[in-house]
């Protein structure tokens, strides 16, 4: 052994070397995924070109492999030495990966170069085009033609989600991917051996004649593993996804994928959207996706992650064949019209992979078109932070860049590039932004270069009026979220956030008394982890254990989301006077920009007396409720449109008086402006376009009046739809019949 480790010693300070060489960098410097691929894919080579130019023997093949195995020990050592500068809280799962990703990568990285030097021929030009055919092959069949955003591959091991999911673990799918690199490594070498005898003494045919068992089941199990792909998770192709969910509803330009226990009604509520949506970009950007396109609709994060690898991110795949959109059924209107510009952007990216070389213009494009949030717009926000030493808004043309997109924070990247094309749109039209796209090359559409042209756009800033009131309150908490490289230990989940997500899994399938004891489990380990306490007591509430929702909430530290609960159950216990104390304490900590919030707590506080109120802040009653005040119609009205009852929250919601705005207070407001909110929403949910577009207009008439711009934005966009919706109802119903 000693012998063989001196003879392959430049592969061992080869690995030795690449873990050395990550040291400076974030995110790779710390033992997991990502160095596991970086080594990996140094171990296959370093495996394979020794093979392939190494002993032609079986003993001594063995050896080699045996010294490169013991070589790995060398960058892990590396990567272990570098906790004194890297925390990573993630050691143990970093090893899980080290291991399954290296072992494998030298196990068939050395098979396929044994099996070149048994053949004969050119050694290393032999290996390095198979080791291209596998790397490629492997990467463009995953990704080029599966709607899929993991990829594993048996050179680096695999990439298993897309950047911004934080949460990085060893599936199974990791281990039946790495169990069938080392089938293939195994059958390659029994191969060899057969090719060898072939030729060889007879002893060694006796010896083959033992393995000769070996070969088939190897083939084999080889066989089942892709026969069972999509099952094991290791390949998605699109039909596996439209079986899983179940259910399909068409419009005239959308196939919507939906699970099944989404009916017809709702599905065509979705339709209607991206319908609206797909007229209003086509308007906007003067062309339209050529093909049909597909919308998958999942009902929960962790379908998609089970399907897909994205749990957290929405996503179009636009480099597929065809235009679709990945996206969950509880995002708002804003998430699917993003997505979707995405689609129509296709139209004008580079061949083939239809995306731009400026990310930051991809991106920026679907900011731009996205819709109104009910918040400050984009140019607000960049606006009021434009001097800011902190963020750097007006670096701009750095943000285009895919470096310069990914390595900065996600809110700054997206808002910025986000009020830059804008502007480009607002200035120059979308002609000129179409053509520019794909290359990104300004000087020659534009004129006049990235720079200048980023110099115009911060003057337009500049001398624009920041309207919205909360502009810099927004900007600032939204800028100051750290992007991954930031982060001291990015991907690192501890124990108790996994019960957390566990209990997040149990209750999008439903089972909230399972969901109920993981989160016990969670508190247990941390009793002031309070995303699991607010968790937990929100399934208390429902189930009327209030005593335990009580306890949980006792634990964590104060905050609105904490107090706001507090109050609800003062209020069920029917204690409104100390109700009424703690919304008071919650009101002054709640941000003056959270319209929403706000006008949501002053809601509670006119109900505290009724605990059927109260409880339907949690839950929407399954029978209708009379009621007498407007906050009462609000409180009843939201929970049935959350419960995707919109008819019925519709009728609470019209059978008070509607909010004469112009006589009330800024308190008066907050209430009023939730109540059009819902109203709008639930009318256009329920398909009564007239009603929709007579509350919206209204509701825009009077955000404009007393100069809430942020509001006046959302409900212009309210109005478009409910006018949009009231021209094609007559389509929309005809498809129902259908
Ligand atoms: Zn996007």
């Amino acid at each position: 052994m000693w012998r063989a480790l001196k003879r392959w010693r430049a592969s061992g300070f080869i690995l030795l070397l690449g873990a050395v060489v990550l040291w400076p960098f974030p995110v790779v410097r710390i033992l997991h995924v990502e160095s596991a691929i970086v080594i990996a894919t140094l171990a296959w080579f370093t495996t394979g070109v020794a093979a392939a130019t190494g002993p032609r023997s079986l003993g001594g093949f063995r050896k080699l492999l045996g010294a490169h195995v013991v070589y790995l020990a060398l960058p892990l050592s590396a990567l272990t030495v570098s906790l004194a500068w890297a925390p990573n809280c993630a050691y143990p799962t970093g090893v899980a990966f080290f291991v399954l990703y290296t072992l494998p990568s030298v196990f068939l990285g050395g098979a396929i170069g044994h099996a070149i030097r048994v053949q004969g021929g050119r050694p290393i030009l032999s290996f390095a085009l198979a080791t291209a055919a596998v790397l490629v092959g492997g990467l463009a069949y995953d990704l080029a033609l599966h709607p899929q955003f993991y990829t594993f591959n048996h050179v680096f091991g695999g990439v298993l989600g897309p950047l911004y999911d934080e949460d990085v673990t060893v599936t199974a799918a990791v281990l039946w991917f790495r169990l069938l690199t080392c089938l293939w490594a195994a059958l390659l070498i029994l191969l060899t051996m057969r090719w060898r005898a072939g030729r060889g003494p007879r002893a060694v045919t006796k010896r083959v004649g033992v393995h000769a068992i070996g070969l088939p089941s190897a083939a084999l199990a080889i066989g089942l593993i892709y026969l069972f792909s999509p099952r094991l998770g290791i390949n998605t192709p699109a039909w596996f996804i439209r079986q899983e969910l179940g259910g399909h509803t068409k419009s005239e330009h959308f196939d919507l994928y939906h699970s099944k226990e989404m009916d017809e009604a709702e599905a065509l509520q979705f339709l209607s959207i991206y319908e609206y949506q797909y007229d209003r970009l086509a308007g906007q950007l003067g062309v339209a996706p050529a093909r049909r396109v597909a919308v998958y609709l999942y009902p929960d994060p962790f379908t998609r992650e089970r399907l897909t690898g994205a749990r957290v991110t929405n996503v179009a795949p636009i480099w597929l064949r065809q235009p679709q959109v990945h996206v969950l059924e509880d995002v708002p209107e804003r998430v699917h019209a993003h997505e979707l510009v995405h689609v129509f952007s296709r139209e004008f990216g580079l061949p083939l992979v239809k995306a731009s070389f400026a990310v930051g213009l991809m991106e920026g494009l679907a900011v731009a078109l996205e819709g109104p949030s009910g918040g400050p717009s984009p140019h607000d926000q960049v606006g009021t932070m434009l001097g800011d030493p902190r963020f750097d808004v007006s670096d701009v043309a750095t943000r285009l860049a895919p470096s310069g997109f990914w390595g900065g924070r996600g809110a700054v990247s997206y808002t910025s590039t986000g009020s830059f094309v804008q502007f480009l749109l607002d200035e120059y039209g979308s002609e000129v932004l179409r053509r520019t796209y794909a290359f990104g090359r300004f000087r020659s559409h534009y004129g006049k270069d990235v720079h200048s042209l980023a110099h115009e756009w911060e003057s337009f800033l500049r001398s624009r009026e920041v309207v919205s009131a909360f502009a810099a309150r927004t900007a600032v908490q939204r800028f100051s979220i750290p992007s991954l490289f930031e982060v001291r230990c990015p991907h690192y989940v501890p124990p108790y956030r996994k019960r957390l997500l566990d209990a997040q899994r149990l209750l999008a399938d439903g089972d909230s008394t399972s969901a109920m004891s993981s989160l016990e489990r969670s508190l247990a380990l941390r009793p002031d982890y309070a995303p699991a306490a607010l968790v937990l007591a929100d399934i208390a509430i429902v189930r009327d254990e209030i005593d335990r929702a009580n306890e949980a909430l006792s634990q964590i530290a104060p905050t609105p989301a904490r107090d706001v609960r507090l109050a609800d159950i003062s209020a069920l216990r029917g204690d409104s006077e100390q109700a009424l104390i703690r919304l008071e304490d919650v009101e002054r900590s709640v941000p003056r920009g959270a319209l929403d919030s706000r006008g949501l707590l002053l809601v509670r506080r006119a109900v505290t007396g009724d605990s059927a109120a109260v409880r339907a802040l949690y839950v929407a009653p399954s029978q209708p409720r009379a009621v007498s005040t407007p906050s009462e119609a609000l409180v009843y009205g939201r929970a049935l449109v959350v419960d995707g009852r919109p008819a019925e929250a519709l009728q609470v919601l019209t059978s008070v008086d509607k909010p004469e705005p112009a006589q009330l207070d800024e308190a008066g407001w907050l209430v009023a402006r939730l109540w059009f909110r819902i109203t709008s929403e639930a009318a256009l949910r329920a398909g009564e376009a007239a009603l929709a577009l007579s509350v919206a207009e209204d509701a825009h008439r009077q955000a404009t009046a007393r100069g809430d711009v942020d509001s006046a934005a959302l409900f212009a966009h309210y109005v478009h739809r409910a006018r949009w919706a009231s021209t094609v109802m007559g389509d929309v119903n005809q498809t129902r019949r259908e």
